[in-house]
């Protein structure tokens, strides 16, 4: 931005960083936000982090195996690298490319399968994770879920999944 620039009326260019151009994007759907300088979210007209909060991230399902990855039995590290995994949103190189972030290479640095690395490939078909080769994490907690199994024992296989996909995701860091 230039000096003296207003926020308000500044675009990013296509060439700036993702986290840039991403404010950005933010701060365009903050001003609809807004009418005649009242603050819409809120029938009072007062400013609400809640409701902004809620507008950004949109509707959100929710996600019914949530309440087996986040226990008492597995570790903290692995309950938030589980959930990433679970939904697809690990900083993989896959995911990175989508983000148009600059790569030299994108394959899989963990086999010589020459594929991608994306979440699909690291948690099902890499050879690493052949022990979780059913279906993936995300069937497999699904499939977990609808057993009739008690519940420290469904808690501990998901804690299980979850040591095997932190181990992957070191090992490719
Ligand atoms: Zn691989």
């Amino acid at each position: 931005m230039k000096d003296g620039a207003s926020i308000w009326s500044h675009r990013a260019p296509a060439d700036n960083s993702w986290y840039w151009r991403k404010l950005n994007a933010i701060k365009v759907q903050m001003q609809n936000w807004y009418s005649q300088g009242r603050y819409i979210l809120a029938q009072n007209g007062d400013y609400s982090i809640t409701k902004s909060y809620l507008a950004i991230i949109g509707q959100q399902p929710r996600m019914k195996t949530a309440e087996l990855v986040w226990t008492s039995m597995a570790l903290p590290k692995h309950h938030f690298i589980t959930w990433l995994a679970v939904q697809g949103r690990l900083l993989t190189l896959e995911r990175k490319l989508k983000l148009h972030i600059q790569l030299d290479d994108t394959d899989c640095c963990l086999c010589d399968g020459k594929v991608m690395e994306s979440n699909e490939h690291l948690f099902e078909k890499c050879v690493w994770v052949k022990a979780l080769e059913n279906n993936g994490i995300k069937q497999a907690l699904e499939g977990i879920k609808t057993k009739h199994w008690k519940k420290g024992k469904k808690e501990t296989i998901v804690a299980i999944c979850g040591a095997i996909l932190c181990h992957v995701w070191q090992a490719r860091n």
